[in-house]
């Protein structure tokens, strides 16, 4: 039988009772006759108290010391799980990100792996052994430097792997049941998926559903690697995330919407009277890509006729809020704009569903279920298969709810039960 890589984030091996439960797991898969790889995230909240530590005894903390200090946490928890292993009478091995060959550029704190070299894995399955390898690291091909590839990356670390070992499915594990139609601590009518395209779940990744790292899933779809999310606390089949469909095969019954995500990480800035002239934006877009700042939605007014000024507006991560306003201020005098205005009380509320292509009235629908529930729009922002709306961040929750009621996806069980974690 083939190779499995199975990921296990924080939650599944916050203490030593984790830790032997996900030994067992593991050593069931391979008495099952897999081949097994497991890329494991550091105990519980470790990455963040780690970084707690590093700001208390310097507001700054150099990114390659940083990197040194975080990548200590998964290295942590893949020698507990190897000894909980050994200790279960199975041969098992660990390896740092760097170890199990993983390469990537050398930008500390959000490296992107550029190749996976992993000899030393395989001469460990040769061996009979299971391979433990730590998530969310890998080695500068540049500098030789440990990296780390952004928070939640473990989950990019497994389907890499997976991809590049051939495997035949990549399993992650949380302390939830699957992937849901909502955040169930929002909604807790919200189902399990039980299948969902990589296609949506890209769009519901980059919408704020927490489940997968949104890298993982454009690996999984570079790749056409199939991953299984699933619950390291039951044995319930979870959901099974697949790369689309190609034209010609046989055309399966498919929901219309997949879910309801949301987002709030965001903050909207508005550039407030800018002159309605050739280029204006241009420069104004310059500034802000010059201090590598990610933009999300963009939305120009209308100029009034009377004044010939038209105001800017869009969202960014409310991380990068600062740094983009300065960028703005700089320019002023240039761009001859009025004023700015910085907003991070909002929220973004995003339906997602491949079904929009063809079922024509999901807008009208959506915004209704908006209406009804005394949510007013802010910004409105569109893909082929999402719709997205900024609203006020107190409002997150009701429009949540009133657009999953308004699908008909609340479901008459309680389906979701979340096994462990802090939500941190
Ligand atoms: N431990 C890292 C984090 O908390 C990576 C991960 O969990 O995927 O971000
Ligand atoms: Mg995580």
């Amino acid at each position: 039988m083939g190779i499995v890589v199975q990921k296990y984030g924080g939650s599944s091996v916050a203490d030593a009772t984790g830790i032997k439960r996900v030994a067992q797991r593991i050593v069931n898969t391979r008495k099952a006759g897999h081949d097994v790889v497991v890329v494991v995230s550091a105990m519980g909240d470790t990455t963040d108290d780690l970084r707690d530590l590093a700001e208390q005894v310097t507001p700054l903390p150099p990114p390659r010391e940083l990197d040194m200090l975080l990548t200590a946490g998964e290295r942590i928890s893949m020698a507990l799980v190897a000894m909980a292993i050994s200790q279960l009478g199975y041969k098992a091995r660990s390896f740092t990100g760097s170890q199990a060959g993983v390469i990537t550029d050398s930008a500390h704190g959000k490296a992107k792996i550029i190749d996976i070299t992993p000899g030393r894995i395989e001469a460990a399955l040769a061996d009979g052994a299971i391979a433990i390898v730590a998530g969310f690291q890998g080695v500068s091909q540049d500098t030789k430097d440990v990296t780390t590839l952004g928070r939640g990356a473990s989950d990019t670390t497994a389907v890499a792997l997976a991809a590049s070992l051939g495997a035949d499915v990549c399993e992650i594990y949380s302390d939830v049941d699957g992937v849901f139609t909502a955040d169930p601590r929002i909604v807790p009518a919200a189902r399990k998926l039980a299948q969902v395209s990589t296609e949506e779940m890209l769009e519901m990744a980059a919408s704020g559903a927490k489940i997968l790292h949104l890298r993982c899933v454009e690996y999984a779809r570079r790749y056409n690697m199939p991953i299984h999310v699933r619950s390291s606390f039951s044995e319930k089949e979870g959901t099974w995330v697949i790369p689309d469909r190609r034209a010609g095969e046989v055309e399966m019954e498919q929901a219309i919407i997949a879910g309801v995500a949301h987002d709030r990480s965001e903050a909207k800035i508005t550039v407030v009277g800018v002159p309605d002239k050739v280029g204006e934006a241009a420069r104004i877009f310059e500034a802000l890509s010059a201090t590598e700042v990610n933009l999300d939605m963009v939305v120009q007014n209308v100029s009034a006729a009377a004044t010939g000024l038209t105001d800017i507006s869009f969202t960014l991560p409310r991380s990068d809020g600062q740094t983009a306003m300065g960028a703005l201020a700089r320019i002023q005098d240039e761009v001859g704009y009025d004023k700015l205005l910085y907003d991070d009380q909002i929220g973004k509320v995003s339906l997602i569903g491949a079904g929009m292509r063809s079922h024509p009235g999901i807008t009208a629908k959506f915004f209704a279920s908006l209406a009804a529930a005394g949510v007013n729009i802010e910004m409105i922002s569109t893909s082929e298969i999402r719709i997205s709306v900024i609203v006020d961040e107190a409002q997150v929750d009701d429009a949540v709810r009133a657009t999953h009621t308004a699908f008909d996806l609340d479901s008459t069980e309680v389906e979701a039960v979340v096994y462990g974690g802090t939500g941190r």
